[in-house]
């Protein structure tokens, strides 16, 4: 078909607006196995949540960690969250995958502070997560019942899903607030940084995309606008995370603009529970000498 439609929009003289070309029907069938690949892969237990420590600079203790999903499937690999959530959010699977990933956040969470750490847990929450009330009253059950301080969690979103206001988003935005759940602005930045929403939406803190980190010591304008950035938020007296921090250089400059907390792999990347815990374990001993 999708020939078809070429040829005879190249009948009609139209060269240039393609209705449906070859390109888009492989994006289509990619899609669709895709998506059944990941129903597929939730069903079988492919799918694991690495943590990834976030250092508290004040403290120099790592006293909060990201909750990242990872898809590692017996016969495709390791596929990214940057392919695999789009698909899930498109299709509605990334509902089945939250209520699974905070579950498995929730019990981490346990296993760490039977161990006597108290660690601060961050999930990223999707616009479909938002939007749903009936997700997002599940999600409130589930921490309930999981007996975990609200405090201890964070919900990661971006600032579009904030820009596009709808009374769902807000109710759920309150319902969770209300809780004492603490919310995070990811990839600080990137979007459109009208930073109105804050005044309807309050946040505990806001994570400066990665983009900015890797430009800082190369562009004097990233340097600018992360101290800029970090300012604000002092003012707004609302916390910063810096991610995607890979040197020490970075590590240094940012706690001299006064930054908060540092995640990136200078410290250490994503990893599973197990050696999440280890990692925890070995930091902590060290502050015991
Ligand atoms: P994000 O929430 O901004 O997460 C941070 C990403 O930066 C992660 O990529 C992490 O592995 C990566 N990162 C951390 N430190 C460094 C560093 O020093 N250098 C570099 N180059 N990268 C670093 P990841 O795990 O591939 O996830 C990509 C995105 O996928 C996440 O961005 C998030 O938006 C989304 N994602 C991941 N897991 C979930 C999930 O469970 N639910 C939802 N809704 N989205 C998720
Ligand atoms: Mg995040
Ligand atoms: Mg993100
Ligand atoms: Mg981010």
């Amino acid at each position: 078909h999708a020939d078809r439609a070429m040829h005879e929009s190249k009948k009609s003289g139209r060269n240039t607006m393609y209705f449906f070309n070859s390109s888009m029907r492989n994006e289509a069938d990619k899609y669709m196995e895709l998506t059944s690949a990941m129903r597929t892969g939730l069903a079988e237990g492919h799918f694991q949540v690495y943590y990834q420590p976030i250092l508290d600079v004040a403290l120099q203790r790592f006293t909060r960690c990201e909750a990242l999903c990872r898809w590692i499937s017996p016969d495709r690999g390791f596929i990214s969250p940057g392919e695999f959530i789009p698909v899930a959010e498109q299709s509605g699977l990334i509902l089945e995958l939250g209520s699974w990933l905070s579950k498995q956040v929730f019990a981490c969470y346990h296993t760490l502070n039977s161990n006597g750490y108290d660690i601060n847990f961050s999930l990223n929450r999707s616009p479909l997560e938002f939007n749903s009330i009936p997700h997002t009253e599940q999600f409130i059950q589930s921490r309930i019942q999981s007996g975990i301080p609200a405090e201890k969690i964070t919900l990661e979103i971006t600032e579009s899903l904030l820009m596009s206001d709808n009374n769902i988003k807000s109710r759920n935005f309150n319902a969770l607030k209300q809780e004492q759940l603490n919310f995070s602005i990811d990839d600080f930045g990137t979007g459109y940084s009208a930073i109105n929403y804050l005044r309807k939406y309050p946040v505990e803190s806001l994570k400066i995309d990665k983009s900015f980190i890797s430009e800082m010591g190369v562009s004097g304008q990233a340097d600018t606008l992360v101290k800029v950035i970090i300012q604000m938020a002092k003012t707004l007296e609302i916390s910063v995370v810096a991610e995607g921090v890979e040197t020490r250089e970075q590590y240094e400059a940012l706690k001299k603009m006064d930054c908060d907390y540092i995640q990136g792999f200078y410290f250490a990347k994503p990893m599973p529970k197990e050696d999440f815990l280890q990692f925890i374990a070995e930091h902590e001993k060290e502050l015991q000498i």
